[in-house]
């Protein structure tokens, strides 16, 4: 059978972007990338605040770019801007708003896949660069339904200037979300520990000076119990399990993602505990298929990490084992099969 495409690559955010732009510089012409967002680096897009610093080193993980694709400290809007350059001057052909439906493994190699649209395509290979924020964690008591428009997992549809907000979280989503919501919403920050150890230094720090300045509420120790729709506004009435009450007019989670597994496992991925298998090149135990970013970052991702996932599954897993490479002399970070 024909294959139409050399490489399928699922999810266009960093990690999928440095694949396909790696694939490019190795002379893989026939790819495709499909994303579920109606632009790419979707979760950036999504997830930090307007304005959010973006930082290189992130969580203190001094990793360099080992590829083509680099960033530098900036912000949201720099490293969306960087992005954007690297799809257009690579021409990567992105297919927007779709989403894989099914892979079926082919006999004799290769795959079939199937998106939401119902395009069909036949790869010889494939990397899965889906991030881990896909599918935000939620709490685990039921969300009443007539909350829709006052109970948010990110700011996609924002929330009118005025209305309070509690944001139920501990990490740097959370702080970060504060830091950005404090000046135009009565805003306060429930955490059930009683310190935020898993949010950075700066994030730290911001909120300590936000709080001693009275510019927002933090409450540690505080653990949600439930919501209820009180009809009036404001609308959440939430419940604390040392049986405080206080209602807002919004909350928002903060409280992070976990692995896409169900698509993972669907697509025969094996799962050990919370991690997919995978070699030291990012391999799965599926022939042909790989893993690239946040996937395999083991739970502490960066951009760079993400890029630098792309370009080892290009040059140490497919250009090696699976597709045929036009590797430039003296080439860093790549063997040829030969050798
Ligand atoms: C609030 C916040 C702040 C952060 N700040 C920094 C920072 O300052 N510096 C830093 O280095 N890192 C930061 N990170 C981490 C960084 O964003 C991630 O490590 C990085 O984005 C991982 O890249 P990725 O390509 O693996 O995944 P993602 O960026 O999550 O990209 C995955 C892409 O796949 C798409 N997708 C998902 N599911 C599907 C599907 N089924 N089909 C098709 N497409 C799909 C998504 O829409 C998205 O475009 C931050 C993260 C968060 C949440």
């Amino acid at each position: 059978m024909a294959l139409d495409l050399d490489l399928l690559i699922v999810g266009a955010g960093p990690a999928g972007i440095s694949t396909a732009v790696e694939a490019r510089r190795a002379g893989i012409e026939r790819l495709m990338l499909l994303e579920k967002g109606p632009s790419h680096s979707w979760s950036i897009e999504k997830l930090y605040t307007p304005g959010k610093r973006v930082d290189k080193v992130y969580l203190g993980q001094e990793v360099d770019c080992d590829g083509a694709v680099c960033i530098i400290d900036g912000t949201r809007e720099t490293a969306l801007a960087t992005l954007d350059a690297f799809v257009a001057q690579y021409d990567l052909p992105i297919q927007y708003a779709t989403e894989v439906e099914r892979i079926d493994t082919l006999e004799g190699g290769g795959f079939r896949v199937r998106d939401t649209r119902g395009d069909e395509f036949l790869t010889r290979t494939i990397v899965i660069a889906i991030g881990v924020f896909g599918r935000p964690n939620k709490p685990d008591y039921p969300l009443p339904g007539s909350l829709k428009g006052h109970v948010h997992f990110d700011l996609n549809h924002g929330i009118p200037a005025g209305e309070s907000v509690l944001i139920i979280g501990g990490g740097n989503t959370a702080l970060e979300y504060a830091a950005y919501l404090y000046a135009d919403h009565p805003t306060t920050l429930a955490y059930r520990g009683h310190e935020f150890a898993k949010a950075n230094e700066v994030n730290r720090q911001i909120l300590s000076d936000l709080d001693s300045g009275g510019k927002l509420g933090v409450w540690l120790g505080a653990d949600v119990a439930g919501l209820r729709d009180t009809s009036t506004a404001p609308r959440v009435e939430v419940t604390f399990k040392d049986g405080r009450v206080e209602a807002f007019d919004h909350v928002l989670y903060g409280i992070g993602g976990s692995t896409p597994e169900g698509f993972l496992k669907a697509a025969g991925v094996m799962i050990d505990g919370k991690s997919p298998v995978v070699d030291e090149r990012f391999h799965t135990t599926v022939p042909g298929l790989y893993l690239a970013g946040d996937l395999v970052a083991g739970g502490k991702g960066s951009i760079v990490k993400a890029f630098n996932t792309g370009h080892r599954v290009v040059w140490e897993g497919l250009c090696q084992d699976h597709l045929e490479c036009r590797i430039p002399e003296g080439f860093p970070g790549a063997r040829r099969s030969s050798e």
